[in-house]
Order: C-alpha cells, then structure tokens, then sequence
C-alpha cells in the first residue's frame, strides 16, 4: 500500500523542527530513520499530515561520551552504534546486532526506536537496564526523563506533544561489570519473541548489584526485580540460578500472541535469564 498524502519538510535546526511541530499540533511528527514510520503509514496504522523529516539537524547526529556515560543523538544510527566503539558501555554493543537487519539498522535509529517504544524492541530493554536518561526536546527548554519513567505502554512514551528526543545518555559501568544479552526469535532479524537484558556485578564471587530485564513479554520492557533479589549477594550457583528464573517467570505478565503462550514466553524468560547469568558468573 501507498502512505496516505503527507507534506514534507526537512529543517537543519532542532529549533525549526520543533516550531514546525508546534504549527502542526497532532497533525504532525517528527520522521527519523522511517524503518517504523513508513510501514505504518503505508499500512494506515498512522495518519499525520506532516512528516518532519528530522535527519539534517546536526546537533542530533552527535555520539560522545561524557562524564555521564555515552550521549547518543536521536537520529544516530543503529548501525553506526553497532561500528563504532562505545567502550563502557557493553550491553548496547552486545544489543544491537539483534534489531532487525543491517539494512534496517543502517536506517533505524536510537531516537527512533526508543520514541517508537516497540514492547519487543532491544534498545528500550537497554535503556532500562542501564538506567539511561531521555532528553526531551521542546520549545521551551529541554527536559530528562528516566527510562524507567519514559515507556508509557505499548508504542507510547512519555513525550508531550511538540516535543522531539534530543539525545539519550546511556551510564558507562565499570570494566568489572558483566553483561549479557539473550533473546529468542523465530528467525534471526526478526523481533523477539521474549528477551533478557543484564548486567551484574561481583564481589569476591558474590553479586553486589543486578540490572535485569525482560522485553517482549508486555507491554513495555520490565525490570525483574524479584528475580535480581533473588542473586543479591550470593554466588551464582544452580539454587541460585533457579531461585532467580523461577522468580523472573513468576513475577512478568506475558501476552499471549500468535508467536507464544504466556506460559511459552513465562519458560523463555527463564531460560533466558539463566543463560544470561551462567554467561556472566565469574
Ligand atoms: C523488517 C523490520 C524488522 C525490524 N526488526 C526490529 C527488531 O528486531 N528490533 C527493533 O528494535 N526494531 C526493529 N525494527 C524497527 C527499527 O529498529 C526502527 O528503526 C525503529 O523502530 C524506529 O527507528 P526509526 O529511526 O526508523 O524511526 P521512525 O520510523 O522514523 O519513527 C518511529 C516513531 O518514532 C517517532 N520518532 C522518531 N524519532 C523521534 C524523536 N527523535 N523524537 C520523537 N519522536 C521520534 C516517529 O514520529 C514515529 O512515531 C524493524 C523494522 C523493520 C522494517
């Protein structure tokens, strides 16, 4: 199918973007890496009668890392995250072969996909773990916004109107902070049918601290925070091990869909998490 007729317009200045914006209320938004845009245009998922086309601002194609961690402008690719080094921050790197394909990743965006708040999506489950920062753009000043805070539902975030995600601060860990990344997909390349993000930390073989997550599983990704009680302080061994995907499969709240049951995807998240713990144990 054929999008229904939009205008179109290209600013250079975040500025411009979001005056263009709030000339055209409702009626418009902000078009990045169009990899979810374009699909759901075509199939009239979405009708906005202006696209503002978001990529020629270069403020937003920025990636640096600061005193805070990583600062990654919206429109910077997915595909250049996955190339580039983002030392400190593993968990992104390890994330990012996983979404799509290079083609969509080539195109896609961090911005994009984090706006877009796809409940199967890797980057929101990233943005959890790590406790990244969203930075909302509008025309009066600019706002944080705590990812555990950002995700408002499926395909909805916490974004007023008018306003663009500027850029997204991604904390560094510590070299000694161990990471994993697991999900299950029917295909690779195609979204998750359940996944589990992490990082842990050790001492003296005992776990100190735990980041875990689960996505496909609801309606946004969710921190296990019953499953990281579970491991709190102890060595990751097997009562460990099953004490925490016993409490991950308990605690989320799967739906049920064509591609799993939620009991299916309850049993995924176990097995996931587990992986992903005997992956990170020292
Ligand atoms: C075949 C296929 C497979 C895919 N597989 C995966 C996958 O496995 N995992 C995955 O995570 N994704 C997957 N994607 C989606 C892909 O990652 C998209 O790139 C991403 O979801 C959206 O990024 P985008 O830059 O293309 O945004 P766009 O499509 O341009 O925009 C998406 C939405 O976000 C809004 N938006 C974009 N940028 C901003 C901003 N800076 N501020 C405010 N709102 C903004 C737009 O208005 C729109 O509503 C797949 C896509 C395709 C086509």
């Amino acid at each position: 199918m054929k999008p229904p007729p939009f205008a179109y317009c290209r600013p250079h200045s975040l500025d411009e973007a979001l005056e263009f914006l709030a000339e055209h209320g409702d009626e418009a938004r902000p078009l990045a890496g169009g990899q979810s845009l374009v699909p759901m245009l075509n199939h009239r998922l979405a009708r906005p009668t202006v696209l503002v086309d978001i990529g020629a601002i270069g403020d937003l194609q920025r990636m640096d890392r600061n005193e805070s961690g990583w600062r990654i402008g919206a429109t910077v690719t997915q595909r250049r995250v996955e190339r580039e080094s983002t030392e400190g921050c593993d968990l992104l790197r390890l994330a990012m072969p996983f979404i799509g394909h290079r083609q969509i990743r080539a195109r896609g965006t961090v911005g994009g996909s984090i706006a877009h708040a796809d409940p199967a999506a890797e980057l929101p489950a990233v943005a959890l773990t790590l406790d990244a920062t969203m930075v909302a753009a509008g025309l009066d000043g600019q706002r944080e916004i705590p990812a555990a805070e950002f995700f408002a539902g499926p395909y909805m975030n916490s974004l007023e109107e008018g306003e663009i995600l500027s850029h997204v601060t991604f904390p560094t860990v510590p070299p000694t902070t161990r990471c994993s990344f697991r999900e299950f997909a029917r295909r690779k390349g195609d979204f998750a049918v359940a996944g589990v993000a992490a990082t842990v930390d050790f001492e003296d073989g005992s776990v100190t601290a735990a980041s875990l997550t689960a996505f496909a599983v609801g309606s946004n990704p969710v921190r296990l925070t019953g499953a990281e009680a579970a491991v709190a302080g102890r060595h990751l061994d097997e009562a460990a091990l099953i004490d925490s995907a016993e409490a991950a499969a308990a605690e989320i709240e799967p739906w049920d869909d064509i591609h799993g049951s939620p009991q299916y995807r309850r049993q995924l998240v176990a097995a996931l998490l587990r992986r992903a713990l005997q992956e990170v144990a020292p």
